[in-house]
């Protein structure tokens, strides 16, 4: 879209009935990062697409194999065999039901590692319905937290601080 702003341009993406499909975060670029509400309002002057419901997001992490998208509420859905748990950062216990924590994703689908990271990002995992009707969980990223390492299952595991989520 900056592309096209410094040329002036713009191009129709609306009337070919095409669907944005965002994924990753801002990382080095953290300096550039506009808000949400920015950036749809670019696709729409630049790209042509003005329907919520064509622009969508996915979180992932390199370590997962799952991702999550948004669903045309711009909602995203956490799958059924991935299970999200937001942690106090204090102690790594569960945060209270609908609270803020630190991301642990527990994903069964990697099979040359063990699919347990706990993130350095702060989200929220709701139960609340969504108006799209799915089922399940869903997960609100919020930040990325700063002056936290990565760390895998198994650096946990070599420091006796491995988290298993409360799944009651
Ligand atoms: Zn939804």
């Amino acid at each position: 879209m900056e592309f096209l702003k410094d040329r002036g341009e713009t191009i129709d993406l609306g009337a070919r009935g095409s669907l944005i499909i965002t994924a990753g975060g801002w990382k080095s670029y953290a300096k550039e990062e506009i808000d949400c509400e920015s950036f749809l309002s670019l696709c729409g002057e630049y790209l042509g697409l003005r329907n919520r419901m064509k622009i969508r997001d996915a979180f992932n992490m390199v370590e997962l194999n799952t991702v999550i998208f948004e669903c045309e509420r711009g909602v995203k859905h956490i799958p059924p065999w991935l299970v999200v748990a937001a942690l106090d950062p204090e102690n790594l216990s569960p945060s209270d039901p609908e609270e803020m924590g630190l991301l642990a994703f527990f994903d069964p689908l990697p099979t040359s590692y063990p699919g347990f990271i706990l993130s350095d990002d702060f989200g929220q995992v709701s139960n609340m319905p969504c108006m799209c009707g799915r089922a399940g969980p869903v997960l609100q990223f919020c930040r990325r937290v700063k002056m936290l390492e990565d760390r895998g299952c198994a650096l946990k595991m070599e420091r006796g601080t491995v988290v298993v989520p409360d799944t009651r």
